[in-house]
């Protein structure tokens, strides 16, 4: 690791020394049917959305055996409600299927199940099960990172490789937790917070846009 790549982490550790989702789940189900639920949607609403949601639906088996209009008016607010729901029964047909109705906990096999990618699996993994398979990239990891110039990829499989060379393993899910808090709140899309974000000495964005 560069030196700034080391002290990029120790000032996340130091800003979110706790750093986990905002999505509330109590199981890799759950956590699963959250990040599902999470695409294009605020954390706030789906886990809204959960908190009925998953008193009624507990297994893969349960999302399974209830037919696809009722699943959709259950999940409708977290929008793309039909798409979303689709995605729903077709992963926990193969989770029951396939799977012994059990969320498998490797990578390769997650991102076997319909609507799962390497993000999902990523979080789910690191975040459920502990275990470091992945980094998942969303919206605010890749604005991140581009802005640190820590990537220069626009894909988020090419934006994971690069990350995955320089943040150490047992780091993963805390570098990607981390981020997106710090997406969230200090490097937002529209308006960061250069003055008073801790890489302003290094980071070349703030330069690049007075030049622009
Ligand atoms: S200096 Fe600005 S662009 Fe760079 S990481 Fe900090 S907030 Fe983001």
């Amino acid at each position: 690791m560069k030196q700034n790549d080391t002290g990029l982490i120790s000032e996340l550790s130091r800003l979110y020394p706790d750093a986990g989702l905002d999505l509330h789940y109590r199981n890799s189900f759950e956590l699963l049917i959250a990040v599902i639920l999470s695409a294009q949607c605020t954390d706030e609403r789906v886990n809204k959305v959960t908190e009925t949601f998953f008193r009624i639906y507990k297994t893969p088996r349960d999302i399974l055996d209830t037919d696809i209009q009722t699943l959709e008016q259950a999940i409708r607010p977290t929008g793309f409600f039909r798409r979303k729901a689709l995605i729903l029964k077709e992963c926990c047909r193969k989770l029951v299927e396939e799977f012994q109705g059990k969320i498998p906990a490797n990578i390769d096999e997650m991102t076997s199940l319909p609507g799962v990618g390497r993000k999902t699996a990523a979080m789910v993994l690191g975040n459920a099960f502990r275990i470091e398979e992945g980094i998942a990239v969303d919206t605010h990891v890749k604005r991140v990172v581009n802005r640190l110039k820590l990537s220069v990829q626009q894909q988020p499989e090419k934006i994971e490789q690069d990350l995955m060379r320089i943040v150490p393993r047992d780091k993963w899910t805390f570098f990607s937790n981390s981020l997106i808090q710090f997406g969230r709140n200090i490097c937002t899309a529209r308006k960061p917070d250069c003055p008073g974000c801790p890489f302003n000495d290094w980071c070349p964005f703030p330069e690049e846009q007075s030049n622009n």
